[in-house]
């Protein structure tokens, strides 16, 4: 930007411990700030030379945060992204799943468009999205090309698929789903529970239905997964398997999917997330306040 002398920066955070990964920046820093662009990352900027100065020292100064796992449209408990997310440090949220491809344009005009934090969305296999069981559980409204359509058609926004709160037997919202990412070439994020009068078990979904490049969400709790064996405490060997092969591990934490006996033993075996999330929603955020700070810690 080439600040001479005698110029000044907007604003000075100095002292914070600077978290870039995009630019390989880890260690304590000063940030200057000009025109809402960073203007400058260096040791021992000179605070005459800024309007106001921050004392960020004991602090983490990051780029604006990702929430993969959060929800903004479409869904009952959803919560306009500007109240929450801005005030956490977050500036881009992926909706997860609140909307299907035929209620994709709505939740576009209404949040995606209107909303100053970035947008970003996972469609829903369900064609009405995320609204119960009448539009999760509707196996024939899960169409794989009219979803893959509605992606092609907003490359820039739609990430991914979701598929989540499948409460039949069997695997036909999981395959259908994945069937909709090969066809628009895009991940898809899985929550389907494996409750046992499912016909389902983690093994079968991480290893054989899930893509390499698939995420699985709500990786600490077990109703969804079984990462740790209930029987043994360690960390099941079809999960290591299934990361090896390249699926993802997710936290979604959300008001009741992050189960600290499950958290505790599978970090202990070395089992971290390669994403964390929200899960974000009216009680999450009202009861376990899982914002993005929080969950990172
Ligand atoms: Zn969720």
């Amino acid at each position: 930007m080439g600040l001479g002398w005698g110029q000044t920066y907007d604003l000075l955070l100095k002292g914070g411990h600077v978290l870039d990964p995009a630019n390989s920046i880890d260690g304590v820093l000063d940030v200057a700030v000009t025109g809402g662009k960073i203007a400058r990352v260096a040791a021992g900027i000179d605070p005459v030379r800024a309007k106001k100065v921050i004392a960020a020292g004991g602090l983490y100064v990051t780029p604006g945060l990702i929430d993969l796992h959060a929800h903004v449209c479409g869904y009952g408990g959803a919560i306009f992204p500007d109240d929450t997310a801005l005030v956490a440090g977050t500036t881009t949220v992926v909706d997860a799943g609140g909307a299907g491809w035929r209620s994709f344009e709505d939740c576009k005009a209404r949040v995606i468009d209107t909303s100053q934090t970035r947008v970003l969305a996972l469609l829903n296999i369900a064609g009405r999205g995320m609204i119960g069981s009448a539009s999760e559980d509707d196996v024939a409204g899960m169409d794989p090309v009219k979803t893959a359509a509605k992606i092609k058609q907003y490359p820039d926004i739609i990430v991914g698929i979701k598929v989540a709160h499948f409460g039949l037997p069997g695997w036909e919202a999981l395959r259908r789903a994945v069937e909709a990412g090969r066809l628009a070439n895009v991940p898809a994020m899985v929550d389907d529970k494996i409750f046992t009068n499912s016909g389902r078990t983690s093994r079968e979904k991480l290893l054989d239905v899930m893509r390499p490049g698939d995420l699985h969400t709500h990786m600490y709790n077990d109703r969804q997964v079984e990462i740790v064996s209930r029987f043994t405490g360690k960390v099941q060997p079809y999960a290591l398997e299934a990361r090896r092969r390249g699926v993802l591990f997710d936290l979604g934490h959300g008001a009741g999917s992050f189960l600290w006996p499950v958290a505790t033993q599978a970090m202990r075996q070395g089992f971290v997330p390669d994403t964390i999330s929200t899960d974000l929603h009216s009680s999450s955020v009202m009861m376990q306040q899982s914002d993005m700070p929080n969950c990172i810690s």
